[in-house]
C-alpha cells in the first residue's frame, strides 16, 4: 500500500516554491522565469577593486582571497569566450542546460572605463545561451555614465547589479577595511533603483564577521528588508588562506561562526525578508583548497537541509516575521 504520508513539499505554506524548500530559492526564480533550469557561469574580467589599489584603501578587505572573491571563476588569463565554454562544458556532463547567465563575480566589475565596461558587458551578453549579465561590484564604484549605461542595457536584457555590503553595522565595515560607510552603500542602491525599474539589485550580506553578535546580524538583516532589494545573499565569513584574516585566525583573534550559530541566524533571517526577495544563496562558496575555517562549510548540503529542517520544525518561512 502507498504510505499516505504527506510530503514536505505538499504541506509547505511558502508560496515561492515547488518543493520542501520554505524560502524563495535562486534556482526556483529562474525556472520561473526562463521557463527551465539556467545556470550561473562564473567569470573573471581582469578587473581589480579600488579597494586594492590604493584608490579607497590599500589590501582590500580582511577576507578577500587573491582572486577578489571569485574563486570559482576561471583564470582571467582566459578570454570570456575560453572561461565559459569551459565551464558550460563541465556543468553539460551534469545537467541537460541550454540557457546560462554569465556572472561578472571577481573583483568590482564596474571599476573600468566607460568603453572597456561596455566591451565587457557586450562580450558577456553574447556568449552562447546567455540569459542576462549579474554584475558583482562596491555600491562606492557605480559613477553615474555606468548607471546610465547598466540603465539602458537593462531596457534590453536582464541585468541584476550585486552589491557587497556584507553588514550595516559601520563600525564593522571599519574593522573589515570595507572602506565605505552604509551611507555610501545606499547612494549607490539608490542610484540603481531610481536609475531604471528594470535593473535587478542583489545585495551580498556575510554573517560571522569579526565582533558581531546575532543581533548585528540581524539588524543588518532588517535594514536589507527596509530597502527591499530584488534579491539577498547570505555568505559564512570563510577564513582563507593568505588573507589578512587568516592572520587573525592563527593568533586567535577571530573565532569562525559554528554550524548551529549559522544556522540558527539564517533562520531568523529569513523570517524577517519579505517573501518576494530572491534568496540568492545561503552558504558561502570558497576555494575547498584555501580554506583554513570554518571546516563544517564544506558541506554544504548538510547546512542547507539543517536550515530546511529547522524552518520545518518550528513552523517558520521566509517572511513569517516581516513588517
Ligand atoms: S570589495 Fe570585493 S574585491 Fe574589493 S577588496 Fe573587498 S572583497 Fe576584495
Amino acid at each position: 500500500m502507498p504510505s499516505s504520508k504527506p510530503k514536505q513539499r505538499d504541506i509547505n505554506p511558502f508560496p515561492h516554491s515547488d518543493s520542501n524548500k520554505r524560502y524563495y530559492t535562486f534556482d526556483y526564480y529562474l525556472k520561473k522565469k526562463y521557463g527551465e533550469k539556467c545556470a550561473k557561469i562564473t567569470l573573471d574580467a581582469g578587473f581589480t577593486c579600488p579597494n586594492i589599489d590604493g584608490q579607497k584603501s590599500r589590501g582590500g578587505c580582511i577576507y578577500c582571497s587573491a582572486r577578489g572573491s571569485g574563486d570559482f571563476a576561471q583564470s582571467a588569463y582566459l578570454s570570456l569566450r575560453e572561461q565559459y565554454d569551459i565551464q558550460v562544458k563541465k556543468i553539460r556532463q551534469k545537467w541537460n542546460v541550454t540557457r546560462f547567465l554569465p556572472y561578472l563575480q571577481a573583483h568590482t566589475n564596474t571599476y573600468a572605463s566607460l568603453d572597456t565596461l561596455q566591451a565587457v558587458y557586450s562580450a558577456a551578453l553574447a556568449l552562447p545561451g546567455s540569459v542576462g549579465l549579474h554584475i558583482a561590484t562596491r555600491a562606492d564604484c557605480l559613477p553615474g555614465a555606468t548607471v546610465e549605461y547598466i540603465a539602458e542595457l537593462a531596457e534590453k536584457t536582464d541585468v541584476t547589479v550585486e552589491l557587497g555590503l556584507q553588514s550595516a553595522k559601520d563600525e564593522t565595515a571599519r574593522l573589515i577595511n570595507r572602506a565605505h560607510s552604509y551611507e555610501d552603500f545606499l547612494e549607490g542602491y539608490y542610484a540603481l533603483r531610481n536609475a531604471s525599474s528594470r535593473i535587478r539589485v542583489a545585495v551580498h550580506l556575510i554573517n560571522g564577521l569579526p565582533g558581531e553578535t546575532e543581533e548585528d546580524m540581524l539588524n543588518t538583516v532588517k535594514e536589507i528588508a527596509k530597502i527591499h532589494p530584488n534579491e539577498c545573499k547570505i555568505h559564512l565569513l570563510h577564513v582563507l588562506k593568505g588573507t589578512v584574516l587568516a592572520e587573525w585566525y592563527k593568533a586567535e583573534r577571530y573565532i569562525p561562526m559554528e554550524q548551529e550559530a549559522y544556522v540558527r541566524t539564517v533562520v531568523k533571517q529569513l523570517t524577517l525578508l519579505p517573501e518576494d526577495i530572491v534568496i540568492g544563496r545561503l552558504t558561502g562558496d570558497g576555494s575547498e583548497a584555501d580554506l583554513l575555517a570554518p571546516l563544517w562549510s564544506k558541506k554544504k548540503t548538510i547546512v542547507l537541509n539543517e536550515i530546511d529542517k529547522m524552518l520545518y520544525c518550528q513552523n517558520l518561512w521566509q517572511g513569517k516575521c516581516a513588517k
